[in-house]
């Protein structure tokens, strides 16, 4: 892992030190058989490159992001350390796991009409060496090849461990469209590092962008909706600042995460504190059609986004009526399967509440 400074907010990095140990302490202790099946894996709805389609994810249990179990700490918003071992583990238990999700889900794979994107996610990083070996990565490789309804690969690294020797290899195993991703999180260096505590500049990303680009594999940058310490308005300002220097770069998706209050994390904090509440579905809505509107960046790039939480007090909502958040859940998923902005155009005739002016009051303000 790098040395290099990102920031000078030790007073975050030092919070989000203490959130992390709360974490440690509550991990519980993994028996060997728990480690032979992922943390999850489910099939459904997606939008592949250029059509409807359906994805098959997979989140692997692995040792843990080295960002977040290293001296910084990891990202503000992120708990996902709580899934990991935080020890290396056999990497027999990775090829477990990869093979009891397959082994669930191949023959509806098999069967299903439609094409489909595999997604493996490890909550840190593919390309880690303490996470996923080389020899682990050759053995996913060659499963994947074995099954040619898989049309399309996603994985997600930081861009610390991604290098030419590993992007070549796994191109060459591989005769499928393949996309890195990246939790970039926004173009802005400041609110990336000294808010979100991400450890990456954008100079970096800028590099990873360029070795994946040279080996003919995609990039999917994840961009964080609502970091703290924003509110809604410079949320949408950020957001759409970071969607037209993406669309600019010919990255191939760009992914909105809007933040989600994880367990034992510095955002929970704040969260307790009453000083972050996540984003409204009106701002996300807001952004996209803002960006979209100011070039033709849907012709260029795919724009998906599948909030964790969403409709909850935890993730995005508006106000906490069902039916509110339900229609937003539904008009989301419609513009992300189909990229038509008119999904995310509101339309009174289609559904309006009252939450949209206590919005409109208070999105400079919280
Ligand atoms: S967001 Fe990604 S890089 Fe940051 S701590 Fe979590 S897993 Fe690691
Ligand atoms: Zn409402």
């Amino acid at each position: 892992m790098s040395t290099k400074k990102y920031s000078d907010n030790n007073l975050i990095v030092e919070k989000i030190k203490k959130f992390r140990s709360k974490a440690i302490k509550q991990k519980p202790n993994y028996e060997e058989k728990q480690l032979d099946k992922p943390i999850s894996f489910w099939i459904k709805e997606d939008r592949l490159l250029n059509k409807r389609g359906k994805e098959f994810t997979i989140i692997l249990r692995t040792k843990g992001c080295s960002w977040a179990l290293g001296p910084n700490g990891g990202c503000s918003m992120c708990g996902y350390v709580q899934d990991s071992t935080f020890e290396k583990i056999d990497q027999a238990h990775i090829k477990n796991q990869i093979d009891y999700a397959f082994q669930e889900k191949l023959t509806e794979i098999l069967e299903d009409e439609e094409d489909f994107v595999l997604k493996i996610y490890n909550s840190g990083s593919f390309f880690d060496d303490d996470e996923i070996s080389e020899s682990t990565r050759d053995y996913i490789f060659k499963k994947i090849a074995k099954i040619p309804k898989i049309k399309e690969l996603v994985i997600e690294s930081r861009v610390d461990y991604i290098t030419q020797e590993k992007l070549i290899k796994m191109k060459n195993s591989l005769d499928i469209y393949i996309e890195v991703a990246i939790g970039l999180e926004t173009v802005n260096d400041h609110i990336r590092n000294a808010y979100i505590n991400k450890g990456l500049l954008f100079k970096d990303f800028l590099e990873a962008n360029r070795l994946c680009r040279i080996n003919d594999i995609g990039v999917r940058t994840y961009l964080l909706f609502k970091p703290p310490f924003l509110n809604e308005q410079t949320a949408i300002d950020d957001c759409v600042r970071s969607i037209l220097k993406l669309a600019e770069l010919k990255v191939n998706t760009i992914s909105i995460n809007p933040l989600n209050i994880q367990k034992n994390t510095l955002i929970e904090h704040l969260f307790y504190q009453k000083r972050y509440r996540p984003p409204w579905f009106y701002s996300l809505f807001k952004c996209i059609v803002k960006a979209s509107q100011e070039s033709d960046i849907l012709k260029e790039v795919r724009i998906i986004s599948s909030p964790s939480g969403a409709g909850s007090k935890r993730g995005i909502h508006n106000c906490l009526k069902r039916e509110c958040n339900e229609f937003m859940i539904k008009s989301l998923r419609n513009f992300v399967l189909t990229q038509d902005i008119n999904h995310l155009i509101r339309s009174d005739e289609d559904y309006s509440c009252d939450c949209l002016v206590k919005y409109q009051l208070q999105k400079r303000y919280i």
